[in-house]
């Protein structure tokens, strides 16, 4: 009776660590902290579960928890920034793996003498936990490029899709009737499973992302409803919290796209880009020379990060020139555009990694009025984020979509490698403006030459 006082306690510090821990993520300042709390969150939830009464031996419960904080704790340390998004594919296959397991291993128990509340329960946690391991595994194939990370598709797929989701829901309902029904329970996963993949292959790998958290979504639900299974309180409330913030940033991702959820689960993306009108004019190309003097002699420099600073890995080199700037008295600021690169966040958590100041970074919001005031922008391997057909063109495919309004600058710098185009596909008028110089090359490089060349300006 005491350690089931002792243990409802646990969980709900846990929660009420879990809920800090998620308030904590919405600001970048205070993620870190966020972050800590979450896992002490959890290393008491952990805690608390140990010491259940129908626990009958601890062996393999200890031999779990050495490999599994043996493997996570390898590819916390050893998988690189750019590789974050695969990794968080992989571990949420694993998370909804463990909430199916449970599942299966509840309706082994159970069989036919489940009620229907049970068998509920223990539907939606397999069906959410299979459609989750696969589409998981699919997005970290991708991710990954173990796979093409190109749509993959055929004819009639989402009516197949539907076909395929009302027959396994059907399946579930009647074991919601006769839950001894053993064959279908399994015949029910297995079309979840496959349904799972059906529905992220046709993905493209850049929309991943927004899947991903679409699917961490899924976990959660999966995880919530292991809880009404197994009555575990702590479940309930993390599985929710999950499922929802999971949901809300997919959603949160998709408006800073200026896209529907439904166009990036079932559209082409980029089809459109084909369709867009060839712009007239040249690139300016610039030298490194060039760059640095009106660099060196600008009052205020506005830095533009986006994906291709992430490939390239040129994140404590951008903080170097930055700092140079700034001791001849140049104000630098960093521009922030909320779907720069390919996660959310991903450039707050790359500038952090090269401890550029937090007190540095401004968002799309707070920097666009400044843009006529800023003497040179320069944009780092980022392409439809200054896109200003977004704001200016109504057919664009990325129309509507916010961007920061480098093109308001006095002097634009982009550094990319050559006339790549970005995420969207499409062409940017930005670069055939003639206030906007080219400096082509790896973004790494580049910033390299210029950190030294602004040192003899
Ligand atoms: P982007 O539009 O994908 O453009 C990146 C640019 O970087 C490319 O044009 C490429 O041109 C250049 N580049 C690549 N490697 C480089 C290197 N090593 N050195 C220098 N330049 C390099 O990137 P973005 O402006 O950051 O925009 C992000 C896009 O991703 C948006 O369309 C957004 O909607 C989408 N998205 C974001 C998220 C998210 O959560 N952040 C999720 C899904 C989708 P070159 O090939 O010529 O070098």
């Amino acid at each position: 009776m005491e350690s089931k006082y002792f243990i409802e306690v646990a969980y709900i510090i846990a929660s009420t660590l879990f809920i800090f821990g998620l308030k904590g993520l919405s600001h970048p300042k205070s993620a870190r902290n966020g972050m800590n709390l979450a896992a002490m969150g959890m290393l008491v939830a952990v805690v608390g579960t140990l010491l259940h009464h129908e626990i009958v031996s601890y062996v393999w419960i200890i031999v779990g928890l050495l490999v599994g904080s043996l493997i996570g704790s390898v590819m916390a340390l050893k998988v690189s920034m750019n590789a974050l998004p695969q990794r968080q594919a992989i571990s949420l296959a694993f998370g909804a793996l463990a909430a199916t397991l449970v599942g299966v291993a509840e309706y082994m128990r159970g069989g036919a003498e489940l009620g229907s509340f049970k068998m509920t329960a223990l539907g939606f946690e397999v069906l959410f936990g299979s459609i989750t391991i696969a589409g998981s595994l699919i997005a970290f194939a991708k991710l990954q490029e173990l796979i093409r990370g190109t749509p993959l598709t055929f004819k009639g797929q989402n009516i197949f899709n539907i076909a395929l989701f009302t027959f396994t829901i059907g399946i579930f309902i009647s074991l919601i009737f006769s839950p001894g029904n053993e064959i279908m329970f399994y015949v029910m996963i297995g079309l979840a499973f496959l349904f799972g993949l059906l529905l992220v292959l046709p993905i493209g790998a850049a929309d991943m992302p927004v899947v991903m958290s679409l699917m961490n979504s899924y976990a959660g639900l999966a995880s919530a409803a292991t809880g009404f299974a197994l009555k575990n309180n702590v479940l309930i409330i993390a599985g929710t919290l999950d499922g929802f913030s999971g949901f809300i940033l997919s959603i949160l991702m998709c408006k800073a796209m200026n896209r529907s959820m439904t166009n990036v689960l079932f559209g082409a993306f980029g089809g459109a880009a084909e369709e867009q009108q060839a712009i007239e004019g040249v690139q300016r190309e610039v030298t490194v020379d060039d760059v640095a003097v009106q660099l060196a002699y600008a009052r205020q420099v506005v830095i533009v990060p986006g994906y291709g600073l992430a490939t390239a890995q040129a994140q404590h080199t951008v903080r170097e020139l930055a700092e140079t700037l700034e001791h001849r008295g140049v104000i630098v600021k960093y521009a922030i555009h909320p779907v720069a690169g390919r996660m959310p966040g991903h450039m707050n958590v790359l500038l952090a990694e090269a401890n550029v100041p937090y007190s540095s970074l401004y968002e799309l919001e707070q920097i666009n009025p400044e843009m006529g005031a800023t003497d040179v922008s320069v944009v780092i391997g980022a392409n439809d984020v200054v896109n200003p057909d977004a704001r200016d063109n109504p057919k664009s495919p990325i129309a509507g979509m916010p961007i920061i309004e480098v093109d308001k600058s006095k002097q634009v710098i982009v550094l990319k490698r050559g006339k790549g185009r970005g995420f969207s596909g499409i062409e940017n008028p930005l670069f055939f403006k003639p206030n906007t110089g080219m400096l082509y090359g790896d973004a790494k490089a580049s910033l390299s030459k210029l950190v030294q060349a602004v040192q003899q300006a």
